[in-house]
Order: structure tokens, then sequence, then C-alpha cells
């Protein structure tokens, strides 16, 4: 059932990760974080699919922040971002420019330079969280309502939703794919409907990971948004083909069209660009944070995220703690491993300090929310926990006296 597993060496390795477990010199990732760019290969031709890392040792989101230190001309960026905004402004009001986000500090800071610096007319868009935090969903209002914008929501059919977010977790343990596929599908969608040729993202792949050829694309990344060609036997929502979610689960093509890509040749013939904020502007967490907060009073959470030392980042769903912890359970990766990365990057915390916070609060399971989750999907707790132990892959973790325990930690 779990795809790509593959017996390297002498240990079964899923999803087709590095066997062999490196951590970064400089931050606290390791060689098991995925790519989001999934046609990424290396110099040698090779797919690849988890973070490069150099012969220093070195992951390729430390190099890409030296690089935004040392080697980009900023001011010759933003120059660029300039002609490219006066290419599409328009003079009688109507909007020029789609912001997708949901609130967050990346879409907040994203729209709001691009309206009240730049002078563009953004229409921002929202795909909403699967529910809600108390303080996310402050947080989008503060956005249309103080910030200022014009935002169109719009809400999925909840019955398929929750019926591909049950899916995705059953074959993937990817409460986040649908939500993710679906918002990253409605942007040039919605572009189309009101001729709008530009797109504009706040933070930039690089930033994580990505491959680093990426940061020199202003696009980065986004042209795998979309597909050239709808084969329904290949595109697959929640590990199942879009062919066998009607046959064999009694949706309808209608259920799932708000899932589905739009054709790339229409997109190219329309002339819809995606751009990336962070190409063109020094971007960082934490200004975008202080950001928001400066122009629309965007609110941290009340307590520690759970799993985490921050406050800030990603708060907007009651699934995002989930999410986070899957992704410790399939790569060894939790959320205080992305965010110490990050922190260290930045000059924030020393690498020492990172790893004493990945002790401490990597894996840390989000109890907060997950009563209302598990109802969200149907699904009981013995049935989940027992699911999750299949997404362990054995190169990473062993069981002691009938407790999980990772092989590899950060040190
Ligand atoms: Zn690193």
């Amino acid at each position: 059932m779990i795809k790509d597993e593959a017996k390297k060496g002498t240990q079964k390795v899923y999803f087709g990760l590095p066997e062999e477990v490196k951590f970064c010199k400089k931050c606290v990732m390791s060689n098991q974080k995925p790519n989001s760019v999934p046609e990424f290969k290396n110099t040698a031709g090779q797919k690849k699919l988890t973070i490069a890392f150099d012969e220093a040792g070195v992951c390729d989101a430390c190099r890409y922040a030296e690089m935004k230190e040392m080697q980009i001309d900023w001011k010759k960026r933003e120059e660029e971002l300039v002609k490219l905004l006066d290419s599409h402004r328009r003079k009688d009001g109507y909007y020029d420019i789609l912001v997708p986000g949901s609130g967050g500090k990346d879409s907040v800071q994203a729209a709001h330079l691009l309206k009240y610096k730049y002078g563009m007319n953004p229409l921002t868009i929202t795909w909403p969280p699967h529910m809600y935090t108390d303080v996310g969903y402050r947080n989008f209002r503060r956005w249309i309502d103080i910030g200022g914008f014009d935002n169109i929501t719009f809400n999925p059919n909840g019955k398929v939703h929750r019926l591909l977010t049950k899916l995705a977790v059953e074959n993937l343990f990817h409460p986040f794919q649908p939500f993710i596929i679906g918002q990253k599908n409605l942007a040039p969608k919605i572009a189309m409907k009101f001729g709008i040729k530009l797109i504009f993202y706040g933070d930039c792949s690089a930033e994580y990971g990505n491959p680093i050829a990426e940061n020199f694309k202003p696009n980065q990344g986004t042209e795998y948004y979309t597909l050239d060609k709808k084969d329904f036997s290949k595109i697959h929502l929640g590990g199942v083909s879009v062919d066998k979610l009607i046959k064999d689960y009694g949706l309808s093509l209608n259920d799932l069209e708000p899932y589905l890509p739009l054709d790339k040749k229409e997109i190219i013939e329309k002339g819809i660009d995606f751009r990336i904020l962070g190409y063109y502007i020094k971007w960082s967490p934490q200004e975008a944070y202080r950001y928001a907060v400066r122009y629309t009073n965007f609110e941290t959470n009340d307590v520690r995220t759970e799993g985490t030392f921050t406050r800030y980042n990603s708060l907007d769903d009651q699934i995002d703690g989930l999410n986070y912890w899957a992704t410790h359970l399939k790569f060894g990766i939790g959320r205080a491993t992305y965010e110490a990365s990050h922190e260290i990057r930045y000059h924030l915390i020393a690498r020492e300090e990172g790893v004493k916070l990945v002790h401490r609060f990597d894996g840390e399971f989000p109890k907060r929310y997950f009563k209302e989750i598990l109802e969200y999907m149907d699904m009981k707790e013995e049935k989940f926990f027992e699911l999750a132990d299949k997404f362990r892959s054995p190169h990473l973790w062993e069981k002691i006296n009938g407790k999980w325990n990772l092989k590899h930690k950060v040190s």
C-alpha cells in the first residue's frame, strides 16, 4: 500500500527517501525532506525527490538564505517587479492582479504591498481551511476588513472535501493534500473568469529547500500547478484516480471540478502568469509577521503552537498541527525542525538551540483539535493510530518496549 517502497541495503525504505539519514551542517533539516517540485532533476538527470545537500553537507535552503544576503541584487529585482506590474497595471479601476491566500501573514503582506506600495488593484481569493481556528478566522477578517481588499472565498462542497481528506489520510497520510490541490487550481480558474493575467503568491518555495535553481525563476515551480492534459486515470486525489473516484465512490465529474487542473495550453493561450513576490523582494517570515501586525493588526496564537516553539506560523486551520505530525511520522521531520531551521537561517537562534528545540517539541502530538478532526473525517481514534503506524518507514523508526523511537536524531 505504501508507494515507492523499496528494499535498499538491509532495511525497507518508504516513499523513495534516501536510505542514509543526514542532517544539514548549518540548520537542523534532514535529507529526508521531500521536494514540492515533482519534475526536478539533478545535474545527473536523475529525479531528485528530496532536498539537495552540497559537498560541504549544507542544504539548499541554507545556501539560498546565504544568496539572499550576499548575491542577489534586490534593487534590480525590485525594478524588474515594477516593470512587470506596469505592464499589467489598469487605469480603469478594474482588477489587474490576483492574490490567493487565507489571511496568513504571507498573503497579508503580499496583497498589502502590491496594493498600497505598488499601486495595483488586487482581487484576493481564498480557498478556506477545512476548519478555521478562531484566531485564523479573525486574521482572515482583518486582512479583508482592516487591510481593505475585495475577496472571493470559494467554499468547496463539504461532503466531497471531507471524503477526499479522509482518503488522503488513509492512502497517503497527507491530510492537506486535497486542500493544497484545490487551492492551487483555484487561482488560474478565477483569474480567467475575471480576465486577470497576473497571479501573485507571497513566499517562495526555495525558502523551504526546494531546488535552488528555482530561485532564479520568478515563477518558481508554479508551472507545475497545471497539467498538459486531463487524463483522468493519471490525476489522483487522495491517492485515488479520478476515474476510480467516479466509478467506485459515486462522485461526479462536477463534484471533482474544483480540484482538477486547467489545461496548460489554455493558461498559456490566455497569457496568465504566475509570480512569487519572494523572488522580487527580500522576504522573511519575521518581516511578513511584523508587517501583518502593523497593517492589519494580525494576531498570534494565544498559546505555543503544538509541535513547535512558535506562535505565528500557519495557524488558521485546525488540521495544521496534524499535517506536521504526519510529516514527522513519514519523514522524521516535524514542525519544530521546519521552524528551527528557518530561524537558524535568519540568525535568530543558534544551531545548538535549534537542536534542543527539535528534541523538545518535534513530533509532539497535536491534541488541541484532534477530536474535531476525527469527527470531520468520520474516523475512530484506534483506526487513526493503526493507520499512522503503517506510514512509519522502517529506516526511520523502531519500536522499543512498545514505544516508537526515531532511529536518527539531529545532534
Ligand atoms: Zn540547512
